[in-house]
């Protein structure tokens, strides 16, 4: 058998040391598993290596939830729009939702598969609040086209960093440019805790009330309730919600961000070998990096056009799923959901470079976690498939 594969290659699946497991042990045998002294220490350090102060980062237990919390942290009233990209996650659009903001969707560009700041500008009108770019696969958007355009209209900022932990624009981290930047550990991304996420911020006023509505919306830090420190008595302030992190994610949280930077080159390394081993083929690949930027490599997305490459996107995700080659979508296009064109009455034509990505786009392996010879099975399968 040419090729063939014994085990199937899972998308996206985690690199998981034995300093995580050992880490995990270690709290399961303290008996606090809630949170505590593990979150405390995995915030400074998150914090330190995106270079902002401790007292700027406040952990959660999903970006989903960093990106709900840092929109009610914008203080949007009904009625509010907020411009967010189509090529994104759902959750990034039912933040706004659920921040009680109307979203309104602006084209990427064909090419970085970012926000294009032209069409940011085209979609603002009198009630825009806020914008949420996506650095999409890891990539930075055009920090200095969004930051002046959100200065110029009195805009917010939320960065969904989901994709970009390592993410530099000019030197400087993505989530630190705008008012929040809001990082996903979920168990496909660059540094896994199984659920979490991170919001980082620049307001002090502005964390201590994310930290209060993570943790129902009570006065003061909680977990230190149940510490050595005695019974605190708590008031509830405002009603807020349960999205804490555990000490128990946080354990392995801390030993990924010691591997953050030897997991990127690994994976920097299986990008090149992509784009090397596939420029002959039909396929569209992703653009290279820019200059004095660092893309993260979340994602390695090829598109797929039935026009050049003979067969649907469909067909190929199917026929590498028959060679044991795991795959991922990112994303449909938005407006492709039933959910928000019957919601919003969108129709997916308006955004048509996103719709097209959507139809088109096709995500291979791309995880630290890949040993050369599935790098090289997944090379054989893309070649077969399209030869
Ligand atoms: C994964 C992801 C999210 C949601 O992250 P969770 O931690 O699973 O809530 C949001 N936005 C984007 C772009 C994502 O890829």
């Amino acid at each position: 058998m040419s090729g063939g594969r014994e085990e199937f290659l899972v998308f996206g699946a985690p690199q998981i040391g034995e300093a995580e497991i050992a880490e995990v042990v270690e709290v399961l045998r303290s008996r606090w598993l809630g949170t505590g002294p593990r979150v405390a220490r995995f915030e400074r350090e998150f914090a330190r290596y995106e270079g902002v102060a401790p007292e700027r980062a406040a952990a959660v237990n999903s970006c989903t939830a960093a990106l709900h919390l840092s929109l009610l942290a914008c203080d949007l009233s009904p009625g509010d729009e907020v411009i967010t990209t189509p090529l994104t996650f759902c959750a990034t659009v039912n933040a706004i939702i659920h921040a009680g903001a109307t979203p309104v969707l602006a084209d990427v560009d064909p090419v970085t598969m970012n926000l294009d700041p032209a069409a940011v500008e085209a979609a603002i009108t009198p009630r825009t609040r806020a914008l949420v770019p996506v650095h999409f696969a890891g990539r930075p958007c055009d920090m200095e086209a969004l930051t002046t355009i959100a200065r110029r209209h009195g805009l917010k900022l939320v960065e969904d960093c989901a994709h970009a932990i390592e993410t530099r624009w000019r030197g400087q981290a993505a989530g630190t440019f705008g008012d929040f930047g809001c990082f996903s550990f979920y168990v496909t991304k660059n540094l896994v805790t199984g659920e979490g996420g991170m919001v980082l911020g620049r307001d002090p006023e502005a964390m201590d009330r994310i930290r209060r509505l993570a943790l129902h919306g009570m006065s003061q830090d909680a977990w230190k309730r149940f510490s050595d420190e005695g019974y605190r008595h708590y008031q509830v302030v405002e009603c807020g919600y349960k999205y804490n992190l555990t000490d128990l994610a946080a354990a392995i949280g801390l030993h990924q961000l010691e591997r953050l930077e030897a997991n990127w080159e690994r994976r920097r390394e299986i990008w090149r070998r992509y784009q090397e081993a596939f420029g002959d083929l039909p396929l569209v690949l992703p653009a290279e990096p820019e200059p004095d930027t660092r893309h993260a490599f979340h994602l390695y997305t090829v598109l797929v056009d039935p026009e050049r490459c003979g067969m649907t996107r469909d067909a190929f995700l199917g026929a590498l799923h028959e060679r044991r080659i795991g795959t991922g979508v990112h994303y449909l296009s938005i407006p492709e959901h039933p959910c928000y064109r019957e919601r919003f009455g969108w129709r997916p034509e308006a955004w048509p470079n996103a719709l097209r990505i959507g139809r088109q786009t096709a995500s291979l392996p791309l995880s630290a976690a890949l040993g050369d010879a599935d790098v090289a099975d997944v090379i054989h399968a893309v070649r077969t498939v399209l030869g």
